[in-house]
């Protein structure tokens, strides 16, 4: 059999070359990194809950026009999607204070934010992806203006449908990251929603308790994370509320 190629192996994901022109196949591996991959932990279960995951979000994206790289599952931890060129930004999108944001601007965690509030960080994990502003991504023509509106438009129409999908099941949005990637139809460019969306890239806090069920879990040493993944994905209905009863063998003399 031949081997199929490897374009890039990240920290959570490898990417192969796809089966036709213009795609590529996601892998999603069991490796959880934090704090710039200086905290490092394999957990069992956790690419195929956020390839379930992933595919639930980007095809309900799709579903409602909001284009992603997303083509279809192809198993347990593969996803076919268009190749794209990576817009080299994170776009996180904030809807109460955590994380960073908390800590830079000294607000207390879970306060509501008045609006939600976009922020972009250049992706080099060399300089511990830095926040810039739509200054430098002009002067450094990372993304032109057109396309910045684009991204602002993208990451809040994500936010709203993500934010609805999530409070339908008791969860708050806190906040996410996404990736935007260019594909290019003959002459023309469109931007997409790529990499992945899961509970490795978004904060996730149980609406009554407040229970953290994302990757916090893991960089705060909180508890199981494929525990608070398995309840994301249970209550989203992506996989069985119940677990498979097995039914006992029929013993035959
Ligand atoms: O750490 P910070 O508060 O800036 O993270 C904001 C959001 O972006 C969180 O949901 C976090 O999981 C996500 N994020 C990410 N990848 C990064 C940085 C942040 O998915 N490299």
């Amino acid at each position: 059999m031949a081997r199929r190629k490897k374009i890039y192996e990240g920290k959570a994901k490898i990417l192969y070359e796809g089966p036709e022109p213009g795609t590529i196949v996601q892998y999603f591996k069991d490796d959880a990194t934090a704090f710039n991959a200086q905290k490092h932990a394999t957990i069992e279960g956790k690419g195929v809950l956020n390839n379930r995951l992933s595919e639930f979000f980007m095809t309900g994206l799709n579903a409602i026009g909001v284009p992603t790289h997303f083509i279809r599952r192809l198993n347990m931890r593969e996803q076919l999607c268009r190749s794209c060129e990576i817009i080299p930004l994170e776009v996180v999108v904030r809807n109460y204070a955590a994380g960073s944001l908390a800590k830079r601007l000294g607000i207390e965690e879970g306060t509501a934010l008045p609006r939600p509030i976009v922020e972009y960080y250049y992706k080099d994990d060399k300089l511990g992806d830095p926040m810039v502003t739509e200054e430098h991504i002009a002067a450094f023509n990372w993304a032109s203006q057109q396309d910045m509106d684009d991204i602002l438009a993208l990451a809040l129409r994500v936010n709203d449908f993500l934010s609805g999908v999530m409070i339908a099941v008791g969860i708050r949005l806190v906040d996410f990251k996404i990736e935007i990637g260019r594909v290019y139809d003959g002459d023309y460019q469109r931007l997409v929603v790529a990499d992945e969306i899961s509970p490795d890239s978004c904060r996730l806090w149980d609406i009554e308790t407040g229970q953290k069920l994302d990757k916090d879990v893991f960089r705060r040493d909180l508890g199981s994370l494929t525990d608070a993944y398995t309840e994301v994905a249970r209550r989203l209905g992506v996989i069985p509320n119940e677990p498979t009863k097995m039914t006992k063998p029929t013993l035959i003399n």
